[in-house]
């Protein structure tokens, strides 16, 4: 992306100007009926954490013949809720018809689904049909590991003139086996908050997990993360709701769960925590510029090692010296606690690029050995 546009922009809601206190969305899956959705919000209410009450009016169902939610009957449902409940009340919009019926009937914030962000076009429509009215719009990640569609959906938003924008993170869709409906690959979320960071986030860990028992743990993890907060669905009747059952939890449950919850704020003005957070930040610093130069130094030796085999005619890559690097450095990092799958990933970066270094040694067969 050319221009930091997005960094310009206030954020919706901050942790840090609500002296730590974590946004949270919460309702059903969809608006089923009126008297379930009432009596949802007016839980919901009595838990005296929730801000904002979701509720999924046209559900963009995988299969076709799964609940595609009530319609539009539902709008004037969800307003009955807000007026219950005195908490303003958000849906899923897909299409510009859709932010029309939401605008008609006084919804007061809209989301952009998974399934929506990967679409430009779609996105586009809807900021078109939004141009003029400023509303809140929360935009979840596309259902593809994908930072640009996710970053560009905001842009269309903002450039439409929205000003209120939040981003939410759902998961992303995988193939094979995962205990997550949709893994979150936190660092895409990581690195949408280290290009914007003014930009609220929260995290969505009920489509995360699609599972009851997961829940806890993403929401702190999220939290631990320096997330603004949660959406959550929850439902009166969880077993029996018409969309994403196993997901939903009711709101004593919810709140339960809240409580057990660590919430963290992004800064400490206690001055004793600040000079201990420098100090140990400090070590930090030294042992990375450590790193550094010991990779710098690994580096100059590879390509001493590259010449003396272009000397010899021999093959840069030698499976038996690979694996035996893999094992022994592998079985090290083990005693010294590192996960096997992180220094994994080292190894190959660092083969990587001493595999390029020494085929440019290889490439310079006329010219002698460089600078060593
Ligand atoms: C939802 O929030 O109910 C929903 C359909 O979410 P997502 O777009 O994240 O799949
Ligand atoms: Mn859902």
């Amino acid at each position: 992306m050319s221009d930091n546009s997005l960094q310009a922009i206030s954020p919706f809601y901050s942790k840090h100007d609500h002296r730590g206190q974590p946004l949270l969305i919460s309702g059903s899956c969809s608006v089923e009926s009126e008297q379930q959705y009432v009596q949802t919000a007016l839980a919901l209410a009595k838990t005296g954490r929730v801000q904002w009450l979701r509720g999924g009016i046209w559900k963009p169902r995988t299969r076709p013949d799964a609940f595609e939610g009530v319609g539009a009957i539902g709008l004037p449902w969800m307003i009955d809720a807000r007026e219950a409940s005195g908490l303003p009340v958000m849906t899923e919009v897909a299409n510009a018809d859709h932010v029309e019926l939401c605008l008609k009937h006084g919804i007061n914030a809209l989301w952009i689904g998974a399934r929506t962000t990967v679409n430009p076009f779609t996105v586009q429509e809807i900021a078109d049909a939004l141009r003029g009215v400023d509303i809140p719009v929360f935009i979840k990640n596309p259902v593809n590991p994908d930072l640009s569609l996710w970053l560009g959906a905001l842009e269309r938003l903002q450039r439409a003139g929205i000003t209120q924008l939040a981003a939410i993170h759902r998961g992303f869709s995988h193939l094979g086996d995962s205990i997550y409906r949709n893994k979150p690959m936190w660092e895409i979320p990581i690195a949408l908050r280290t290009a914007y960071p003014n930009i609220t986030l929260i995290c969505d860990p009920s489509h995360i997990c699609g599972r009851r028992d997961l829940l806890q743990r993403v929401a702190q993890k999220a939290m631990d993360l320096g997330f603004d907060g949660w959406m959550i669905e929850s439902h009166l009747d969880p077993d029996n709701a018409l969309s994403d059952a196993a997901q939903q939890i009711t709101p004593e449950t919810l709140n339960a769960m809240l409580s057990e919850i660590e919430i963290r704020s992004p800064h400490s003005d206690d001055l004793t925590f600040t000079h201990r957070l420098q100090s140990i930040r400090s070590r930090i610093d030294k042992v990375d510029e450590e790193i550094i130069h010991l990779i710098g130094k690994r580096m100059r030796i590879t390509e001493e090692l590259g010449h003396f085999k272009r000397d010899e005619s021999v093959t840069i890559f030698q499976i038996d010296r690979w694996k035996e690097i893999l094992e022994s450095r592998t079985m090290l990092a083990e005693q010294v606690g590192l996960s096997k799958e992180f220094i994994t990933q080292y190894l190959e970066q660092l083969h990587k690029e001493s595999i390029r270094k020494q085929t440019k040694v290889m490439n310079q067969r006329d010219s002698g050995p460089t600078s060593l």
